[in-house]
């Protein structure tokens, strides 16, 4: 390397320097300052004192360390002026120890109130949209479903409504908490991101597996409060107006004929009760457990919306044999084996049978909105490969686009694809797996050959018994040898 080159570097390294420190300083504005001693941040402890060096300490913990000074016999003017005399005693720099807090520690101011109170209220109730509009949305992203999500965009427009009204007498509007049940793949997780994206809200994913009652190994229930409000940039206030989604809840059902303590089934559908409900928890800022390190705050969650979603394996025949029950007494009497093949049997849960399924009757209380997914169709398949926003298909032909070849689909290789997604029993997670092995020869080959302007992916290639056609820039169509495997 010359020498210019070098010199240039470093000038070039000098200006970075100067930015990202600038960069830091307006960023610590943002944050609030925590206690150097007890770690509470500003918003908790009060006032801090700044001393030197950027330590902040409250002045609580000021006053108790006066308390101890003036307490002990202790000269300490003496102790001070001989510390640089004595022998393997060093002086601790404080400065360092400062640097100890990351900044996913530190939590951000909250913003301050604008006057005009009143306005911004209104206003925030017209910026919610309107159900067929959040519908409209979800719509373009997730395919079928519509019964899903017409509850699901009035249960959310509600929910922020009631957040943002002002309590009118003494009605209070109750929290739509959500009890979504559905099959593995059919949606479930994917429309509630969509909908935390639509509405630009956190959004906070755990699975009830993880989750233990406070106290034993694994996450312990506020964790998942956490985990909101690092998706909210440790801003409070937006995660107090986030979305949680807690899913396999019904691994939490609760267990038939056991004798033993029941720490992540049960008890954590009790330790969830007052979450749901809305109650102030103290959750440490940039960490998933509580220590003596990490800084606490305190998060309500009485405006989090909390969605559960769980895939109930066996509630149809808990169903099933509820209505089987209810037909063979009487004048009514049906045909024993009469919801046998109905498909839309889950439709008919009710409360009841989520409590003989194992959900204890506390818990389903707090979730008034109990809505089902179906499971998906070749047809609804289909659709989920070509038409969504971001439909896989349309980002292969992107890909290949950026290659300027053009990629086409023949109606019978996507019914193919949907049929073997069927076989797997996972729903449409399968389709991306099975749509992948099928890309991987074509995304390998087309590079490798200038000429070719067009692949049309066969129904044959999928079923293993010819290739795709492809097309050279102004020619024919050529039709390669199947690929083996
Ligand atoms: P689950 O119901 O098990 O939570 P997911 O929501 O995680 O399933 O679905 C897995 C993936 O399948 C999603 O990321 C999404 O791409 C796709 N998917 C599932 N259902 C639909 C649907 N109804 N419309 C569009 N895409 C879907």
């Amino acid at each position: 390397m010359s020498e210019d080159k070098e010199l240039f570097d470093e000038a070039d390294i000098e200006e970075t320097a100067v930015t990202v420190d600038d960069h830091d300083k307006k960023d610590d504005d943002e944050y609030e300052k925590i206690c150097f001693m007890c770690r509470r941040p500003e918003s908790k402890a009060g006032k801090m004192i700044s001393l030197p060096n950027n330590i902040n300490i409250c002045t609580e913990c000021m006053q108790k360390s006066f308390d101890t000074m003036s307490s002990s016999n202790i000269n300490y003017n003496d102790l001070m002026n001989n510390i640089p005399n004595m022998p393997n005693i060093s002086m601790i720099d404080l400065s360092t120890l400062q640097d100890q807090i990351p900044k996913k520690q530190k939590l951000k101011k909250k913003k301050e109130k604008p006057k005009e109170e009143e306005t911004a209220k209104t206003l925030s109730i017209k910026d919610i949209p309107a159900p067929h509009k959040i519908k409209a949305s979800l719509d373009e992203y997730v395919v079928g479903q519509d019964y899903a999500k017409k509850v699901m965009s009035v249960a959310v427009y509600n929910h922020y409504k009631r957040v943002y009204a002002d309590k009118v007498d003494d009605i209070e509007i109750e929290k739509s908490n959500m009890l979504m049940i559905g099959p593995t793949g059919s949606g479930k997780t994917y429309l509630v991101k969509t909908l935390a994206r639509l509405l630009d809200v956190p959004l906070a994913i755990t699975d009830a597996t993880s989750l233990t009652e406070a106290g034993y190994i694994g996450d312990d229930i506020e964790s998942v409060v956490s985990k909101l409000l690092a998706a909210a940039d440790n801003d409070v206030e937006k995660a107090e107006h986030g979305i949680i989604f807690v899913d396999e809840i019904d691994k939490l059902a609760k267990k038939k004929n056991t004798n033993q303590r029941d720490v992540s089934g049960e008890s954590v559908q009790q330790g969830m009760l007052k979450l749901l409900e809305g109650s102030e928890v103290e959750v440490p800022v940039g960490a998933n457990s509580k220590n003596a390190m990490v800084p606490l705050t305190t998060v309500d969650t009485k405006n989090i919306l909390f969605i559960c979603g769980g895939a109930f394996p066996e509630l149809e025949n808990v169903i099933k044999e509820r209505l089987n029950k209810q037909s063979s007494i009487g004048f009514n009497a049906d045909l024993k084996d009469k919801y046998d093949h109905d498909e839309t049997v889950l439709q008919k849960v009710t409360v009841d049978d989520l409590k003989t399924f194992g959900m204890i009757p506390e818990f389903l209380g707090r979730l008034p909105v109990v809505f089902t997914l179906s499971g998906l169709t070749k047809e609804m398949l289909v659709q989920i490969l070509k038409e969504p926003k971001n439909a896989i298909l349309k980002q292969y032909k992107r890909l290949l686009a950026l290659d300027e070849v053009k990629l086409e689909f023949e109606d019978g290789a996507l019914e193919a694809i949907a049929e073997m997604a069927l076989k797997k029993h996972t729903g449409a997670r399968a389709l991306r797996a099975i749509l992948e092995e099928y890309m991987l020869d074509i995304m390998y080959e087309i590079p490798k050959d200038d000429s070719i302007g067009e692949v049309i992916i066969t129904k044959e290639y999928i079923e293993h018994t010819g290739g795709p056609r492809i097309l050279l820039r102004g020619q024919e169509p050529v039709r390669l040898e199947a690929t083996e495997g």
